[in-house]
């Protein structure tokens, strides 16, 4: 995609505002969970699956963990769940267009993980509309899921926090949920948080049991890698909250461990 035409879409997008209440909430709430409220997370050799709703999550929310473990050759496959194409407006043409650049990025930030693209793949389901599938596409991207999983047998699966305060990610844990369960293999099954911080008045939405299974990964090593990984999703920086991204580029990453 050229250059102008990104910038050409971008113009069609209102800068977000600073929100500053929302900032500090965000940050007080994400300080709090990494200096008390969790306890440090061993790195695993164990080969991963992250799935992602959106080209930008898997690297926001994991590419820290991508990172350290492809640094030592596991493998690492990431899913897409859905195409992206609602991050810019509804106009079906720029749509279009947005899908192809999401994906491009994608490639490019998992690339600089260290991520080969036959290890992404992509489900291209329809942006916000993963809580409203209908049984039989419901039930084919579930053994769509299945499928990979049998092929990958991975150790550990990375999904979205289940309260996420986002359809597309919460609708994600549960379908990938399903999908193990359907697929009969024992994996650990780890939530990385996007929104729920920023959206989410934290100790209302979240029990006490849940911040009590939250953790948090080193990810110092390869910090500056994940920051260049990050700036790789141009289209998708400008249109998120200033002070957004910030909060993913400390050197831990946050995972919550699935309830049993
Ligand atoms: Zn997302």
């Amino acid at each position: 995609m050229q250059k102008t035409t990104l910038m050409k879409i971008q113009k069609l997008i209102p800068i977000n505002l600073l929100n500053p209440i929302q900032y500090i909430h965000a940050s007080l709430l994400s300080q709090w969970i990494l200096n008390w409220g969790s306890q440090p997370l061993k790195f695993s050799e164990a080969s991963a699956m992250v799935f992602s709703p959106h080209q930008d999550d898997e690297t926001l929310g994991c590419g820290g963990m991508i990172a350290r473990k492809r640094e030592q050759g596991i493998t690492v496959a990431v899913t897409f769940l859905t195409d992206g194409r609602g991050s810019h407006g509804s106009v079906p043409n720029i749509q279009d267009q947005i899908i192809q650049i999401r994906k491009q990025e994608s490639l490019k930030a998992l690339g600089i993980l260290g991520v080969a693209s036959s290890e992404i793949h992509f489900l291209d389901k329809q942006d916000g509309s993963l809580p409203d599938l209908n049984t039989s596409e419901r039930q084919q991207t579930i053994a769509h899921i299945s499928e990979l999983l049998k092929r990958y047998q991975p150790g550990e699966v990375y999904v979205p926090h289940r309260k996420d305060c986002h359809k597309d990610h919460e609708a994600t844990y549960y379908l990938v949920k399903e999908a193990i369960a359907e697929s009969g293999i024992q994996v650990e099954l780890l939530q990385y948080p996007i929104w729920v911080f920023w959206r989410a008045p934290l100790f209302i939405l979240l029990k006490l049991k849940d911040i009590r299974s939250a953790y948090r990964l080193s990810i110092t090593s390869v910090q500056e890698k994940k920051k260049i990984a990050i700036a790789a999703y141009p289209s998708q920086i400008q249109t998120l909250p200033r002070g957004f991204i910030k909060r993913f580029l400390h050197s831990e990453e946050i995972f919550f461990k699935a309830e049993s």
